[in-house]
């Protein structure tokens, strides 16, 4: 019953986001394929981006480390994130590519600015040059220039198997989201207190045991 109920829940959550950029299936097929061409390297470029977080509560840690080194705000129009977003809303800001895919730009420290959705819809696949003044290119150098910095971190599989809250919190993850990644089952990031148990036991009483020998085929 209580899966159940999770289920539906992460089914909800799940459908909350397929919601928000639905591909465009009148769209001509050359569009739609250079879409999927770079949906593709979009993915593995995430993979290899988020995936050394490994957990989704340090994840979201840096990503806003990395809103934070923008002030919270868009770097084109200066419009600032929301406190408390609407639950289910997508954020305002969005990871931006400076050097746009269709131009050769990855999805890497060094070529990520904090646009609005706004923004970044005007930005699409434009020349960095072509969207921002010289002045605004000058000012936002130093901000790429540190995110290697910025992004760098490495997992310590020791310190998160001998004591997974110490860990947490000694990375500079929240008290209250390190609390709900270990013990709140329905939040995002639930991780649990302890290593869970996989496997199944099987209990068959001898007489069950003999029955089942009883009856093979000869
Ligand atoms: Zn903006």
């Amino acid at each position: 019953m209580f899966r159940t109920f999770r289920t539906v829940k992460l089914l909800r959550r799940f459908m909350g986001f397929s919601q928000l950029g639905p591909l465009n299936a009148e769209g001509d097929a050359m569009s739609r394929k250079s879409l999927e061409k770079y949906s593709g390297q979009r993915n593995k470029e995430k993979r290899e981006l988020f995936g050394p977080y490994q957990l989704r509560v340090i994840e979201d840690l840096y990503k806003r480390r990395f809103f934070e080194h923008f002030g919270n705000r868009c770097f084109k129009c200066g419009m600032l994130e929301k406190a408390r977003q609407e639950i289910g809303a997508p954020p305002n800001l969005c990871m931006d590519h400076h050097l746009p895919m269709a131009l050769g730009g990855h999805l890497a420290p060094g070529n990520l600015v904090s646009l609005c959705r706004k923004c970044n819809g005007l930005k699409l696949d434009r020349d960095p040059a072509d969207f921002y003044t010289q002045e605004e290119l000058e000012r936002l150098q130093p901000l790429l220039d540190s995110q290697k910095r910025l992004f760098a971190f490495s997992f310590d599989w020791d310190q998160w198997t001998h004591d997974r809250e110490t860990y947490l919190l000694a990375v500079g993850v929240d008290q209250d989201v390190v609390h709900a990644a270990l013990h709140d089952e329905d939040f995002v990031g639930y991780v649990g207190k302890e290593e869970k148990q996989i496997g199944i036991t099987i209990t068959i009483d001898d007489a069950l045991l003999q029955q089942i020998l009883d009856n093979r085929p000869q």
